[in-house]
Formats: C-alpha cells, structure tokens, sequence
C-alpha cells in the first residue's frame, strides 16, 4: 500500500468532519430545513468575503463564476481590460473572445505581479472599458497580484474590477467592500476545502446596476434570476445538496480558526515553503510578490520535472502540481492552501529533497527540511514552565 498525499493547489484535501458532513441523506432542497442551512452558509459567505453584498452559490467550477461575471457585465462590443499574466488570466481572455467582449490585454510575465500604474495607464487609454478583470492569485505563476492599489483606482471610475480570487478568498485578505471590489468570485476545491462543483461570486452595487441593465444574453448564469431566489434562501436551479453540507461545516471550521489565524497559518506555511527551496539552492518562480496559496519553484536544468513529478507521485504517494504550458516541467508548485498545517510542508519538502537525490541532484538531505522548520517553529508558543 502507498500513502497518498494531496498537495496540489486545487483540488486540496477535505477535512474528515467535512466529508462525514456531506454523507447527510439528501432533503430535498425545497424545503424548511435545506433553506434554514443555505441562509446560514449565506450568512457564513458574507463573512468569509468580508462583504455586505450577497454571495450567490452556483453549481458549477469556478470557471462558472468566472464566465457569469463577464456575462452580466459585459455586453458583446465592450471592452474589457485583462491582467494577462498566467493560465487563468489566458482565460479571462477566452471567456471574453466567446462572449463577444473585446480585450485589451495587459501581459505580464509569468512569475511577476502587475503593476498598479500599468493598469492605470489602460485605464487613461480605454477610459470607456467596461471592466478590468485580473487574478487576485495567479495559481499557475504562484504570484499575488496587487488588488487594494487597483482597487483604489477603480472605485472612482465607471468601470468595475472583476477579481477572481479563487486561490485567494479564505488564504490572505480580500475585503471585498473595504477594498472597494465589484466582482469577487471563488470555487469550493482550493482554500475551501471541499470537492470540486461550487462557485461563489458576490456584486457590488456598482456591479448590480450594471448586471440589470447590461443587454447580454445569458440562462444559467442569469445572475439577477439567481439573486431573487437566493434572498428567499433557495436557488433558481438544483443545487448542490451535499457539497452545501460541506459548505456548512467548513463555514464552521473558519469561523472557529477566524480571519486572522486562517491568512497568518497560509503566510508561514508559504513562508516556510520559500525558506527550504531557497536553502536547496533552488529559485522562486515569483520572488517579488509570492502567493499565499502555493509556492512555484525552478527545478534545475539537469531535471525532467515530469519525470521528477510522476515519480513523488506514484513512487513515493505526494502528488505536487507541476508546471502549464511553457513552464512545463521546468517548475514545480508546492500547495499550502487550504487543509494544510506544518506537516504538509515538511512532507512536500522531505519528498522533494528525497527524489532530487534519486535523480541525481547534489542536496544535503534535510536542509530544506531544517529550513521548513525553523520558520514554523516560529508559529509555536513556548510551552508554560511548571512552576
Ligand atoms: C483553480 C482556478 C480557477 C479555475 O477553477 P475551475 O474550478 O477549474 O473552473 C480559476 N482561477 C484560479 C486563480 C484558480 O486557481
């Protein structure tokens, strides 16, 4: 038998108690007690988004949310301004060519976070767009792009910023009416830790003018139909039962660790993470502005990382996402979001250092390790001395 380890940015682990919760027999959703659960995973929303707006749950991945954004604010010959700079901002700007929204891109490389003033300066060119849409966390580049500076921009303009936060939202803090974001989306199988099949996204009062009066065609994702049921605590279409169930408990969960604890656990398992490649010799794919959510990592030249990533997956059980695209096995992304404590660290990082030694890379065994150590020992308090 091997043991199996889930360390990749999404999907992430479930919490036992959580997919106990989701074994509940179903009730129909139509009922008292199903719409008791769904106004308190409602409520448990709000909080987790840090807004006052509602949050509506769509059946669906978190693409889903994605194209609804678009889909209720952008009309087919709307311009959409696009922080392009890794796999999911590429979509922003597929869900844009399919809705018929034109784009103007703002590329940046991979590894890197976009400027405030770059998207200032497509602002003053397109004063017009409808939107700017951008990651909050670029999962493919392990960056953390500037939100609050963008926002701050945006907020005193006609045009809405689209946030998907969808590594971000319950890992590091996104007030979504602090910051003054209009659209702030998410899916259930990354911070949330649940399976794949939910998507959340909330709209500001901005946002909703715009939704209501936008002339876009749209069905399933008419946010506006959605919103009407979901202030009655029910949905326009089937939900997901079972995974609400989830929801429910993990709601619980984060309320219990609380805001504070949740980001500063995401920052030191991120932080521990840098420190132990860093003491392998190895180089951060995003230095300057590292995600909380997974840290990417160069693998030396002399490795083929899809060999190195097959073998800790089905020789040594840890499963560590690698690289898309042109980053293909040239990277390697370590996750720590989600349901993850000190040990998932130590475990990608002992895996690690363990195959690149099978692979014939010089490492000290445990130096990462010791590394990984020293800054989560940090975390602990010292114990009370007896007296
Ligand atoms: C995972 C992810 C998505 C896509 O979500 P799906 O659930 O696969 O549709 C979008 N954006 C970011 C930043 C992600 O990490």
């Amino acid at each position: 038998m091997l043991k199996r380890y889930l360390l990749t940015p999404g999907p992430t682990p479930v919490p036992p108690q959580v997919a106990l919760r989701m074994a509940h027999p179903l009730v129909h959703h139509r009922t008292p007690e199903f719409e008791q659960l769904f106004a308190e995973v409602q409520e448990g929303l709000q909080w987790l988004l840090q807004t006052a707006n509602d949050v509506l749950i769509l059946a669906s991945s978190g693409t889903g949310a994605m194209e609804a954004a678009v889909a209720n604010t952008c009309a087919p010959g709307d311009t959409a301004i696009v922080v392009n700079g890794g796999k999911f901002g590429e979509r922003w700007l597929k869900i844009c060519h399919a809705l018929g929204v034109r784009t103007v891109p703002i590329e940046v490389e991979w590894g890197q976070a976009v400027t405030p003033t770059a998207v200032e300066q497509a602002l003053r060119a397109h004063p017009h767009a409808r939107a700017v849409l951008m990651q909050a966390s670029e999962t493919s580049t392990t960056v953390l792009h500037p939100v609050e500076p963008i926002a701050a921009v945006t907020r005193h303009s006609d045009t809405l910023l689209i946030v998907d936060g969808i590594t971000a939202v319950g890992a590091t803090d996104m007030p979504m009416d602090r910051w003054g974001i209009d659209i702030l989306l998410t899916g259930s199988q990354k911070a949330l830790m649940l399976p794949p099949g939910l998507a959340f996204i909330a709209l500001s009062a901005k946002a909703w003018r715009c939704a209501e009066h936008a002339r876009v065609p749209r069905f399933y994702f008419d946010l506006r139909r959605e919103r009407k049921e979901q202030q009655r605590h029910t949905t326009a279409y089937t939900p997901a039962i079972s995974l609400i169930y989830g929801l429910h408990e993990v709601l619980r969960l984060l309320r219990e660790e609380g805001h504070a604890h949740i980001f500063a656990r995401h920052a030191r398992l991120a932080a521990a993470t840098r420190a132990a490649v860093q003491a392998l010799g190895l180089q951060l794919l995003a230095p300057t502005a590292p995600s909380p959510a997974a840290t990417g990592v160069w693998l030396p030249a002399t490795i083929n990382g899809s060999q190195l990533l097959t073998y800790m997956r089905d020789r040594m059980g840890v499963d560590i996402a690698g690289g898309q695209d042109h980053l293909k096995g040239k990277i390697l992304r370590i996750s720590h979001i989600g349901y993850v404590g000190p040990f998932d660290v130590i475990t990608a990082i002992s895996t690690l250092e363990m195959a690149l030694a099978r692979f014939g890379y010089p490492v000290e065994l445990g130096r990462g390790v010791r590394a990984a150590e020293e800054v989560l020992l940090e975390g602990w308090p010292t114990p009370r001395q007896p007296s």
